[in-house]
């Protein structure tokens, strides 16, 4: 299930919903003349202020970060054979087709047999695939001292999801199969409109109804740091009137915030991690870039490039299926591709397709945080606030990797990254006199 879910949760990923409703990016043409830009850009050098930055690390804790990155990219590889093997041995016992066979003596109904049958494989999977989901989510966590969650806490929520997975799962797995079913040639353009629109429903029910079942949400009581994010919001077109907190810090040490919302509930919301570790510059760095997903309909663009790859995998599933079941099919017990015991094979197909886009999602998803930076930066105007930032973000990504490692494993742009640029920009705008002012956060040698 983890991986139906992995589709919808992609689509979240790109981030939180809605409409906006007015114009693009903030002017920054600063007010001053080229030969003064020119002048205090002279004496003020890129690298170095980058540099300075990446010296607020450790060695300690660069090796720390980077280890646990970069031991992510083999999780990519193990989960993609935990999840074959989990295919296999559903198939290759024959348990799948006992399962369909077991819906099929309690029912005549077809999408109730669909139904009953999801149920099972949800439940099986998850159980199946527990070992690995708790060192993968609670063990190297802990490892790593990124988790704030003893061991009942995270098999709490890992109950909430379960649960969630067997209502939205089997909901959308009783329709793809009805879809297959009347569509036996061409199920694979059905089943992926219908896995899109499943996936923009997610999107725009989950920062709703889904959020809230993991964390509490409250009004931020008023201080001067509303009014500016209030005050940011209004001048980027974004309706929001109030902004959110929320006890991230319940689950983890990580900082994060959002802009979401649907139909007039359009809220901003920044967990209470980032409120406690951070200073109102960085705060405000990162809300300027959350602000850039919203005002540049990334959660949109985002369905559109997810529904091409959606498309793209339901055609490799319905080759692979073919040439599987030509194979295998009798041995396993399974009638067709409208025959809910070839479940594991669709997954198993869909997972490998997957693996294999990562640097395309990958890319995706950088490609539209890169652009979210701009924005922050330009809405903002905290260049050091956004690099501090940064530097806080490289507890759990590593912060200068290599061109290619960049594009294939990264899904936001690299630490060092994000600094550089923050740097480039602020030495475009060095004269500007609210810049001037924000320099007393920076390190020595970024001033
Ligand atoms: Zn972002």
């Amino acid at each position: 299930m983890k991986y139906v879910l992995a589709i919808l949760l992609m689509a979240v990923m790109t981030l939180a919903a809605t409409r906006v409703w007015a114009a693009p990016a903030a002017d920054a043409t600063p007010s001053v003349s080229a030969t003064a830009t020119a002048a205090s850009a002279a004496s003020f050098n890129v690298d170095a202020a980058t540099n300075a930055y990446m010296a607020e690390l450790s060695p300690q804790a660069r090796a720390k970060s980077d280890a646990y990155f970069e031991g992510g990219y083999w999780l990519i590889l193990w989960d993609l054979l935990v999840a074959l093997g989990v295919a296999w041995l559903l198939l290759g016992t024959r348990l799948s087709a006992r399962m369909r066979d077991f819906a099929e003596r309690v029912t005549r109904f077809r999408w109730l047999q669909t139904a009953i049958y999801a149920v099972q494989y949800i439940l099986l999977t998850t159980l199946l695939t527990l070992p690995w989901t708790i060192y993968e989510d609670f063990v190297r966590e802990h490892q790593y001292g990124l988790s704030n969650q003893n061991f009942w806490q995270w098999l709490g929520e890992q109950g909430t999801s379960l649960i969630i997975a067997l209502i939205l799962g089997t909901a959308v797995l009783v329709i793809i199969y009805a879809v297959i079913r009347k569509a036996t040639r061409t199920w694979w353009v059905w089943g992926a409109g219908v896995a899109i629109v499943f996936a923009m429903f997610f999107a725009t029910i989950a920062p709703v109804y889904i959020s809230p079942l993991f964390n509490t949400y409250k009004s931020l009581p008023d201080s001067p740091l509303k009014a500016q994010i209030l005050s940011m919001a209004r001048a980027n077109g974004i309706p929001a009137t109030d902004v959110y907190w929320f006890d991230a810090s319940r689950q983890s040490k990580r900082i994060s915030a959002n802009v979401s919302g649907m139909f007039g509930t359009t809220r901003i919301s920044l967990n209470d991690n980032l409120l406690n570790r951070s200073t109102p510059a960085e705060i405000k760095g990162v809300l300027g870039h959350e602000m850039g997903h919203y005002v540049m309909n990334h959660v949109y663009k985002g369905i559109v490039f997810i529904g091409i790859i959606i498309v793209l995998g339901f055609a490799f599933m319905r080759w692979g299926f073919a040439w599987a079941e030509r194979r295998w099919g009798t041995r396993w017990g399974i009638r067709g591709v409208d025959d809910v015991a070839g479940l594991p094979l669709l997954m198993a197909l869909f997972t490998l397709f997957m693996f294999f886009m990562t640097p395309v999602n990958n890319t995706i998803t950088r490609t539209m945080e890169a652009e979210a930076d701009a924005f922050g930066l330009n809405a903002a105007r905290q260049p050091d606030g956004f690099a501090r930032a940064a530097v806080q973000l490289s507890e759990y990504r590593k912060m200068q990797p290599g061109p290619v490692e960049e594009y294939v494993f990264y899904d936001h742009p690299s630490g060092w990254n994000r600094i550089h640029r923050a740097m480039i920009w602020k030495a475009e705008h060095l004269d500007d006199a609210d810049i001037k002012v924000e320099e007393s956060i920076a390190p020595a040698a970024a001033r």
